[in-house]
């Protein structure tokens, strides 16, 4: 399915005409740093074989693109290169995907709404759900790289160490969790080990402290710690988790 990069770009320069960038130069500058070098960008990085720009579609993954920006040297590096546009680029197509001006939003509201009944869009109505569940697909891969790696190659010997250090119990820190008595006999040693300085900032062989750089959590608390802006903050998911619990008795 191709995109219409005409009606996007179209829509996109609506958005930038009302959250301020009126000019229409600086408009174009940023359409066209935004198809070029943000869509390479990406493209490289995350999605081989993205088609365009506006084939993005979901806020979440430009979340997680920053989110992997601020914990990585190499996209702090390309972004200084571009003298602070990859970031700015980000933020601006992230608001247009959160704009009314978006030809996906605008399709929802129309939907719903029931405002206007006929827009040359209706046939394409019934589809934006797959395309959404293929862009959370997307999401899910580059936060689980990251965690795969740290789980796969991570040396056996620190591992251990580290569940030593938390007194051999295979217990989560943050939600006390056991696999064992969870899942009985299947669940026996088995606990993930996060890192709490990311594995991506470290460049090869780098000396490891197994009491205060790792931690034990069960796959639940793992995932969740991988969303936090700074999942090196365990202290502020438990306590996150334990108001969440008071809230839900
Ligand atoms: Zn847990
Ligand atoms: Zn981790």
């Amino acid at each position: 399915m191709s995109i219409d990069i005409n009606r996007y770009r179209e829509s996109f320069k609506s958005h930038l005409e009302k959250s301020g960038h009126r000019d229409p130069a600086s408009q174009d500058n940023l359409i066209n740093f935004i198809e070029r070098e943000l869509a390479y960008f990406i493209k490289s990085h995350f999605i081989g074989n993205l088609e365009s720009i506006y084939g993005l579609s979901k806020a979440d993954f430009f979340n997680a693109v920053m989110r992997e920006i601020a914990l990585n040297d190499t996209f702090k590096a390309e972004d200084e290169k571009h003298g602070g546009m990859l970031i700015k680029s980000i933020k601006v197509y992230t608001g247009f995907l959160g704009s009314k001006w978006h030809p996906s939003r605008t399709k929802i509201k129309l939907g719903k709404g029931e405002r206007k009944k006929n827009t040359t869009a209706q046939p394409q109505e019934a589809k934006p759900k797959p395309v959404i569940a293929k862009k959370i697909k997307l999401v899910e891969g580059a936060i689980l790289q990251e965690r795969d790696r740290e789980i796969h190659k991570r040396n056996p010997k620190l591992r251990e160490l580290c569940i030593a250090h938390y007194g051999n119990e295979y217990r989560c820190i943050i939600c006390e969790m056991n696999f064992v008595e969870r899942y009985g006999e299947i669940g026996k040693e088995f606990i993930e080990v996060h890192h709490l300085n990311p594995i991506s900032e470290t460049d090869g062989e780098h000396e490891v402290n197994p009491a205060t750089e790792l931690i034990p959590l069960c796959s639940n608390c793992h995932s969740m710690i991988h969303r936090l802006e700074d999942p090196s903050d365990w202290q502020l998911l438990k306590t996150y988790l334990a108001d969440q619990n008071v809230t839900n008795e």
